[in-house]
């Protein structure tokens, strides 16, 4: 996306998505910050009596009434600044958490395409850095922008009140000090793009170094993985320091052109009170108008960089939130009207976007409650083959059928209700036992939950723990062995109950006591389901109703064990 002429339609967008439900209250903020400006107007206008009448010899009676009148005047105002700030922070945080849930939504129903192509650090530094600089950006833009706005104007009505002439004199400086800001601005928006990159980079790589620790500790990478890291930090640093750069000029310039105004302005007003045009007071009161106008000018300089950082990280949102899965339910998808559970891949061939053609004439039929297992040297072509069933990657010729259905033509609700996963990598929340297992079937009870339990040979092991199936797992909760991370795997797909299973075997890494556990935890899980599994286990393959030796991709041979043991 092309950074000009973006800013009209985030910002449309933004209002249309966002923003409406809002309006009611932006509207009042709007005119607590009129009454903010209208109050220093009249301020500012006060300065000339005040001198001019109050402080001559001999006194006025407003001596007495105009101090009041002040403090009242500013006692209103407090009020209404807090009435406004409080609106305008409200509104940020109520916007950006609609977008957040928005992002979520969107993101946790993207396909797996999607999670192999923007790494988990990076989403959630967009989710959460980029769009906390949005959150900034809303309270204040739209509520400095307005504040100020408004108050240039009061004082701008005071300047002209108090001596046009000299008003628009200062005024044509305005354009001089309104182009820089603009061209700093368009820059502001490319850095911020580039910065949040860099961030989502250096959040990725740190990520990664935290992740995979074992592995760096295993190569001694720690030095590599420090430059990498350090590459990149330094990188982020480099852009974060254009940026905030070209933010700091903002206001210098801003400043001096000022400043040259203002000595200009002076240097006039005092011919125009020499001849009398001007009375002191009306020229002090003047100075001060200049004064006050100021401060919200260069904050209204400032609100174009603040909306470009946030409008850049909206648009960055936007992109995210408008990425369509590929892999959704078809316009006319049927739910799945399961039979038996017969798995038929047919004539099939998977390619990855790069071109990676992973499968190729691929035809296997697994029976209803058989088991298949798949063998074959890494890059075969096996976790593809899995990915199929539940619709994690498409085929790209052929087709995949569940009891005669392509699976292209079901929902994926209903499809993937009827399929268990159990992969070597097992995930587990960051939540109770007890949860971590239910996660299979929330709606099961406390009795099938246990049950699952057992019948994956954990619930032993479980009811030692001190806190039971309370026992927090995960981060910052109790360190599982491999062996019993398994067997809670197993025991939550086993109350899932589905009649497909999806098996991918750990390399045995586990010690015999342990292993004999999940191999019998296994089998009772693969009774009487329709199981194909990436083995690795010898008992699996021996148990098998049928091998499948794939090679790049296609199939090398079939048969029993019995059969291929004598093939070769
Ligand atoms: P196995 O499970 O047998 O090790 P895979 O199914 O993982 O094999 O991979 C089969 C082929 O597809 C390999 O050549 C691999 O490089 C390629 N491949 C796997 N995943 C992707 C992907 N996301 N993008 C591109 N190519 C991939």
């Amino acid at each position: 996306m092309s950074q000009q002429g973006t800013t009209w339609p985030v910002l449309k967008r933004l209002n249309r998505d966002y923003l409406r439900p809002h309006w009611g209250r932006l509207v009042l903020a709007v005119i607590c910050m009129l009454f903010t400006s209208v109050c220093m107007g009249v301020f500012a206008h006060l300065i000339e009596p005040l001198i001019d009448e109050v402080l001559k010899p001999g006194g006025s009676p407003l001596l007495y009434v105009l101090p009041g009148f002040i403090v009242g005047l500013f006692f209103f105002k407090a009020i209404a600044e807090f009435v406004q700030n409080y609106l305008m922070e409200r509104t940020g945080m109520w916007m950006v958490a609609d977008i957040q849930r928005d992002l979520y939504e969107k993101l946790i129903n993207q396909d797996m395409m999607f999670f192999l192509q923007y790494s988990p650090a990076t989403l959630s530094s967009r989710f959460l850095f980029d769009l906390q600089r949005l959150r900034q950006a809303l309270s204040m833009v739209v509520a400095g922008s307005m504040r100020d706005s408004s108050m240039v104007i009061a004082m701008i009505a005071n300047l002209l009140h108090k001596d046009w002439r000299l008003a628009l004199m200062s005024m044509v400086v305005l354009p001089a000090v309104l182009f820089p800001v603009k061209r700093i601005g368009h820059n502001m928006r490319r850095y911020a793009n580039k910065s949040q990159d860099q961030a989502g980079h250096l959040a990725a790589v740190i990520h990664e170094g935290f992740t995979c620790n074992r592995l760096v500790k295993t190569f001694t990478m720690e030095a590599h993985e420090v430059n990498r890291a350090n590459q990149s930090i330094d990188d982020a640093r480099d852009i974060m320091l254009k940026t905030a750069s070209l933010r700091s000029l903002t206001s210098p310039i801003v400043e001096f052109i000022g400043m040259v105004t203002f000595a200009g302005v002076v240097f006039y007003a005092a011919t125009e009170v020499r001849t009398g045009n001007l009375t002191a007071g009306g020229f002090t009161s003047f100075i001060t108008s200049l004064l006050l106008i100021y401060r919200p000018l260069k904050g209204l300089s400032n609100v174009n960089n603040m909306m470009q950082e946030g409008l850049a990280a909206a648009a960055r949102a936007f992109i995210l939130i408008d990425q369509k899965p590929l892999i959704v339910d078809a316009p006319k998808a049927k739910p799945l009207h399961l039979k038996k559970g017969e798995v038929r891949f047919h004539n099939i061939t998977v390619t990855y976007p790069d071109g990676t053609i992973a499968v190729t004439d691929f035809d296997l039929t697994i029976k209803p409650g058989h088991t298949v297992a798949v063998v074959g040297p890494s890059g075969a072509g096996k976790s593809t083959l899995m990915n199929l069933i539940p619709r994690f990657f498409d085929v790209s010729g052929g087709a995949v059928e569940v009891d005669g259905q392509d699976v292209k033509t079901l929902t994926l609700q209903s499809l993937r209700q009827q399929v268990a996963l159990v992969s070597q990598e097992v995930a587990l929340l960051n939540d109770t036992i007890y949860n971590n297992i239910a996660y299979g079937r929330p709606s099961a009870s406390r009795k099938e939950v246990e049950q699952a339990a057992k019948d994956a040979a954990a619930h032993d092991f479980i009811t030692k723990l001190d806190d039971g199936y309370n026992t927090l797992v995960g981060e910052g909760g109790l360190k599982l062995s491999g062996g019993q991370r398994q067997r809670i795997a197993i025991a939550r797909a086993l109350l899932k109950n589905a009649p497909i299973l999806l098996l991918d075997e750990a390399t045995s890494n586990l010690d015999t006591q342990s292993e004999r556990l999940v191999q019998e935890a296994l089998e009772r899980l693969m009774k009487g389901r329709t199981t194909l599994v990436v083995a690795h286990r010898l008992s699996t393959i021996q148990n098998a109703d049928l091998i499948v030796v794939m090679e790049k991709g296609r199939i090398v041979d079939s048969g029993t064990h019995q059969t291929l043991l004598k093939k070769k």
